[in-house]
């Protein structure tokens, strides 16, 4: 069985560092880690986009803003009312900005409505540049077909797969950032649903059996 980090090191030269999040401000990240889930990061972009030209580029302005329209501007991020309702409970609280990330604010972010473990996550990962994993839908469908920790690893809860994980790699920050950017990557572009074996990274490695799985949906 190959190793995750030799897996990360494949994505990570065949694909290139993915740089998350894209954004230079905290702000930014954080909104970005909350739209993230269950959609392409071109959805994220496109909802980003729309809030930048409504001028809603801070916290005071994300308070501020009637709930109806933030909908419509995050729309493209698709359960745009789930995510709306967390960015509102974000913004109301601005004093979590000035604590370290750590294991407690992830319990203070898991309390905030429509914040589940994935978003808290993300949000300390690229937001607080805390090293934890992010346990996404890619992440178990790829750790799933590589055949990694056990089968099915759909079954294994939250919790117990982010250790898994954080345990096979180093706890580095920057390798942490990128492993989970790399696998969505993979699975937006290779490991879909219906997965594209052959032009695959991890197949043409032989990391990878070529399983060319189809889901019936
Ligand atoms: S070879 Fe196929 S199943 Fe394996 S990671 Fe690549 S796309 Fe997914």
């Amino acid at each position: 069985m190959f190793a995750l980090l030799s897996i990360y090191e494949v994505l990570l030269h065949s694909l290139g560092p993915q740089g998350w999040w894209p954004h230079p401000t905290r702000f930014g990240k954080i909104v970005g880690a909350i739209l993230a889930p269950a959609v392409k990061w071109s959805n994220v972009e496109k909802a980003v986009e729309n809030l930048e030209k409504a001028g809603i580029d801070n916290f005071q302005a994300l308070n501020e803003v009637d709930v109806n329209y933030l909908e419509e501007l995050i729309k493209p991020s698709i359960y745009f009312r789930k995510k709306a309702k967390a960015l509102k409970c974000m913004a109301q609280r601005e004093d979590l900005l000035n604590k370290e990330g750590s294991l407690a604010l992830r319990e203070e972010l898991l309390q905030l409505p429509n914040i589940g473990k994935e978003t808290a996550d993300s949000l300390l990962l690229y937001s607080w540049d805390y090293p934890i994993m992010v346990v996404d839908a890619y992440t178990r469908r790829v750790l799933y077909r590589l055949g990694l920790f056990g089968l099915p690893n759909e079954k294994i809860n939250y919790d117990d797969l982010r250790e898994l994980i954080e345990k096979a790699l180093p706890k580095d920050l920057y390798i942490y950032q990128e492993f989970h950017a790399l696998i969505v990557r993979l699975g937006e572009l290779y490991c879909r649903k219906k997965p594209l074996c052959v032009e695959c990274p991890l197949a043409q490695k032989e990391i990878c059996k070529k399983v060319d799985i189809v889901e019936r949906s």
